[in-house]
């Protein structure tokens, strides 16, 4: 079973005390409501790190949306018990007045990324990125130096992650992980389950709508064609509400026209799905089994083979 941390000195002394034993740190930020998306993660850090700590987190920082936030899924029993198998060491599970001793009260100090921050969810969602961003520096502060492991899921956030570690000099390598899919193609995701029978099968649109900007970007289509024909895809769907589907720059986000190499796109879409906000993306040019960074040296092989990883896809639709 893994160690439970609630406090942050607990929490960094653990670790620190993991460092001095010549265990190198991995850590997975989650806000819970475990799935085989998070487990991934875990397991790549496993297969990386001398220690595995997942942070179980729901930060109020980063919800706009009062509604949403209330009805987070919560299953801290489960998720420990989805720990313990993935085998992490620590699981790190501090509540809002140990992040944040004055909440509600605002925060005073957080953490704006510019740039990367500013479009598709950070437009959509005012504030979330700061909160993001604010959250996972406290988590960094809290951990020491580590890899830190994060889904390309969250492709923006992942980015936002990266720059903020770049600007801030950091002492933690972000990891980017692939996003793992349902059957059908729809990502994981913790909110899935609030989706009825009917709102679960029109969600996989989403990806469906990926799957022909993908097709259309190989067959030399520009970006309007692209946001356009994937917009149409889903707008034959009258459960899902879209809120954009663009193909941007994968280094900078930023929405451009004219596509010289569809590898160098990332594809982006978000909608509202009955009482859910769904986001999902993938690469505007399919790669061999993805992964943003290769496993290092000698480490590849021996872990990561479980069926959450035979369900990383670059597959979809
Ligand atoms: P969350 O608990 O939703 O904040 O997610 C925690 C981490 O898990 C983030 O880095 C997410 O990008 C990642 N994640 C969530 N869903 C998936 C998925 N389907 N595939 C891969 N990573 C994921």
């Amino acid at each position: 079973m893994p160690v439970v941390v609630e406090t942050a000195a607990d929490c960094r002394q653990t670790l620190e005390e993991c460092r001095l034993a010549g265990r190198s740190v991995g850590l997975v930020p989650t806000m819970g409501a475990l799935h085989a998306g998070h487990v991934s993660l875990m397991d790549r850090a496993r297969a990386e790190c001398g220690t595995v700590a997942v942070s179980i987190f729901v930060n109020p920082l980063q919800f706009g949306d009062p509604e949403d936030i209330a009805h987070y899924p919560r299953t801290l029993d489960q998720d420990l018990a989805v720990c313990a198998e993935a085998g992490v060491d620590v699981v790190f599970v501090p509540s809002v007045r140990e992040m944040y001793p004055e909440w509600p009260a605002p925060v005073a100090t957080t953490v704006s990324v510019r740039g990367v921050s500013d479009g598709w969810e950070g437009a959509s969602r005012p504030g979330h990125f700061d909160g993001v961003a604010t959250v996972v520096a406290k988590l960094f502060a809290i951990a020491g130096p580590c890899r830190a492991y994060f889904g390309e899921k969250d492709y923006q956030q992942l980015a936002v992650v990266r720059q903020m570690v770049a600007d801030l000099s950091l002492p933690v390598s972000v990891i980017g992980c692939p996003i793992v899919r349902e059957p059908d193609g729809l990502a994981l995701s913790s909110r899935n389950v609030r989706l009825s029978v009917a709102e679960r099968r029109a969600a996989v649109v989403l990806s469906g709508a990926l799957a022909r900007g993908r097709s259309l970007l190989a067959q030399g289509a520009g970006s309007s064609t692209v946001a356009e024909a994937m917009r149409a895809v889903v707008e034959e769907e009258p459960l899902v509400h879209l809120d954009y589907a663009v193909a941007v720059g994968a280094h900078d986000l930023v929405a451009r026209e004219a596509i010289e190499d569809p590898a160098a796109v990332r594809l982006l879409i978000a909608a509202d799905v009955g009482p859910v906000r769904l986001i999902d993306n993938c690469a505007g040019a399919v790669m061999a089994p993805a992964t943003s960074e290769p496993p290092r040296a000698g480490s590849a092989g021996a872990h990561g083979t479980g069926p959450a990883n035979g369900r990383q896809l670059e597959r979809i639709g």
